[in-house]
């Protein structure tokens, strides 16, 4: 069981079902303790606006209890890890989440999606690659965990994915069997579209008790080592010194 859940959309998303306070609500039903309301940007057919974060700085920390972190599911654009909401606005956010949706295939083949996913875990704004075992968008997935690795970041084992691509838990069960073996960072996540999956991550969690995956490397099993990853990256992205 997670104690947070690290990817939750809402209806800004523009294809989930559940509003905010209906995600609220079902964490604190199942006993979560805190989740990242993680909207897609503004690529995915009618996603959030790039500016969705600048209405969200004046969301409470907790919402009935439960600590909501402001965050997002941006879109790489480009090759280079450029992202479809700026920095100007990433930079509002508690916890970033960036992957790849409906860009094309031949610009994200294996090379390129394996340089946007390092300039990702390179960028200190940018905290997880959401799914990067999806086949549609294939990496070198020692490299990208290898990145995690180095800059204290962690890998997404996203329940949904596993479930719903075709291909994806062979990718999965391999960056699994990756973290494990170079002390990597996972999160699960379960990418919920719906209130009612919120913090749902079974089939993620039966992957890692497969492998004995050792359980202080789950990020997001405990509130405690989720939150305090949280306040360290504010102060390491305050050390950059870098105005708003
Ligand atoms: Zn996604
Ligand atoms: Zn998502």
């Amino acid at each position: 069981m997670i104690e947070v859940d690290t990817h939750v959309h809402t209806v800004l998303s523009g294809h989930a079902f559940s509003t905010l306070m209906e995600n609220v609500a079902a964490a604190k039903k199942k006993g979560l303790k805190g989740f990242a309301s993680t909207d897609h940007g503004p690529l995915v057919s009618h996603g959030a606006p790039p500016f969705l974060p600048y209405t969200m700085r004046l969301w409470p920390t907790h919402m009935e209890g439960i600590r909501v972190y402001k965050s997002c599911e941006a879109n790489f654009t480009g090759p280079s890890g450029e992202l479809d909401i700026p920095p100007f606005y990433i930079k509002m956010l508690d916890f970033v989440v960036a992957g790849l949706h409906f860009v094309p295939e031949e610009t994200f083949g294996l090379k390129n999606s394996t340089k946007a996913m390092l300039a990702a875990y390179n960028d200190p704004y940018v905290d997880v690659v959401s799914h990067p075992d999806n086949p549609n968008y294939p990496c070198d997935l020692e490299k990208v965990v290898l990145a995690a690795k180095a800059n204290g970041k962690a890998i997404e084992i996203n329940n949904q994915s596993i479930q719903l691509r075709p291909g994806a838990r062979k990718n999965v069960a391999e960056m699994i069997r990756l973290c494990k073996e170079n002390d990597t960072l996972v999160v699960l996540s379960s990418d919920a579209h719906l209130c009612y999956n919120i913090g749902e991550v079974d089939v993620a969690e039966a992957m890692l008790k497969e492998v004995n995956f050792p359980e202080e490397l789950v990020l997001n099993g405990r509130f405690e080592r989720f939150d305090a990853y949280i306040n360290a990256r504010a102060e390491r992205i305050a050390a950059l010194g870098e105005e708003d």
